[in-house]
């Protein structure tokens, strides 16, 4: 157990489970091995994340295999609110559903629970307005604004998800305002929002109507190798839902120190992209038409629309607003294939420890000068980035690896 007073905490709040223990699909997507043991499990031993957020809890097949583990003494209910696996790592309840507008607009909404009891009644309710309760993110056909009282009545919060995605979010696919989904009263009580991979804190702080909300960096991991690649840091007296609660209001000291994301440009969505000729759009944005084939069937990127919302984007973030560190997860740097990862594993225990914790000299002696001189490279943002668009990631340029290193080991290594 960690000792009291406020400490950092690595925060994931949005992971799925792809399978149940007895193996029925919950998130056809998402990977066989996601299931709710494993996921608490490579939280622990690989990624070293504290607090996970998972967020396929309202499925009756998953409540079941929360209440064997609860049973079997695996897990147990925290006064506070979440449940903690193995007395290290804390699991929040949580639950994303589609909602629909009424202008037909598509976004996913997040409610989170303090106890399992609440989960379940909310899951009774969800029963009879979902087609299938036991699939991940089904279409509720209510607004977002009735899933928050819905929410709120079972004692539970709402964070609107990847608000710019283009096909299921509040700014991507339903208006330009939030005030236009929620009332005031509401926006009160919605304490952060999500960014998604395809932006960071300095691009949604060109909307000035967001400067109130604590911002998030989730992973939205569909699989184990996923868990972390965007993660927050969350100062707080102890890993409870309580206590996260605190911090995400900004309350008694507790806040988020810092969000850990992929640079802008390796999200699916960051740069509009054509449907007809599969070309990413290159130019100032925002880019509505695509620059090649002059067609208009394109999916409007993250960085487009929030151009095209903010007229022209001068970000301002508030004071309260905690830094936002680039880094790009080890699956993304060239080279770095599953053995190595292994070897790093085995002697630094969980990928935290390897971002957060070891010098170059240290990874070296691991991995060998190559490896590791990409590994603090990946981390200080030094690497050139190809555009992602239209659902395809953005890549690491290869070359820039190569020109890069040699300024690096210029600047950092001789
Ligand atoms: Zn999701
Ligand atoms: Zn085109």
């Amino acid at each position: 157990m960690r000792e009291k007073g406020n400490r950092h905490y690595f925060v994931d709040l949005h992971v799925h489970i792809g399978r149940t223990e007895d193996n029925h699909p919950v998130k056809v997507t998402a990977s066989r091995d996601l299931t709710f043991a494993h996921i608490a499990q490579e939280c622990q031993f690989r990624k070293g994340i504290d607090m996970v957020g998972i967020v396929d809890c309202a499925s009756p097949r998953v409540i079941t295999d929360i209440e064997k583990m609860l049973n079997s003494g695996e897990m147990m209910e925290l006064a506070d609110g979440g449940l903690r696996y193995h007395d290290r790592v804390t699991v929040i309840l949580a639950s994303e559903i589609e909602t629909k507008e009424l202008n037909g607009g598509l976004s996913h909404q997040i409610a989170y629970f303090p106890f399992l009891k609440n989960v379940k009644a909310f899951s009774e309710k969800m029963r009879k307005i979902v087609t299938n309760p036991n699939l991940s993110s089904q279409n509720s056909q209510i607004t977002a604004q009735e899933f928050f009282y819905m929410v709120y009545t079972f004692g539970g919060i709402v964070i609107p998800a990847h608000v710019f995605t283009p096909y299921k979010s509040v700014f991507g696919s339903c208006s330009v305002h939030l005030k236009d989904i929620f009332n005031t009263s509401t926006l009160k009580k919605i304490p952060a929002i999500e960014l998604g991979l395809s932006a960071d804190s300095c691009l949604a702080d060109c909307l000035r109507e967001l400067s109130d909300f604590t911002f998030l960096a989730n992973s939205d991991a569909h699989s184990l190798s996923k868990i972390g690649r965007e993660y927050n840091v969350v100062m707080m007296e102890q890993p409870t839902f309580k206590e996260l609660l605190l911090a995400l209001k900004r309350k008694k000291s507790r806040k988020v120190v810092a969000n850990y994301g992929l640079d802008p440009k390796l999200g699916k969505y960051h740069r509009t992209y054509c449907k007809e000729c599969h070309t990413t759009a290159k130019g100032s944005p925002p880019v509505f038409f695509c620059e090649k084939c002059h067609s208009g069937k394109i999916k409007k990127g993250v960085l487009d629309r929030i151009m095209e919302i903010s007229g022209s984007c001068s970000s301002i973030s508030p004071q309260h607003r905690p830094p936002y560190y680039h880094q790009i997860p080890l699956e993304f740097v060239p080279g770095i294939g599953k053995k190595t990862k292994e070897k790093l594993f085995k002697h630094f225990g969980t990928e935290m420890n390897i971002l957060h914790n070891t010098s170059r000299q240290e990874l070296s002696k691991v991995a060998g000068p190559r490896i590791a001189a990409d590994i603090i490279l990946a981390h200080k943002g030094k690497l050139n980035l190809l555009s992602g668009g239209g659902g395809r990631y953005g890549k690491v340029k290869r070359d820039a690896i190569k020109n890069n290193k040699n300024s690096f080991q210029k600047e950092n290594l001789i």
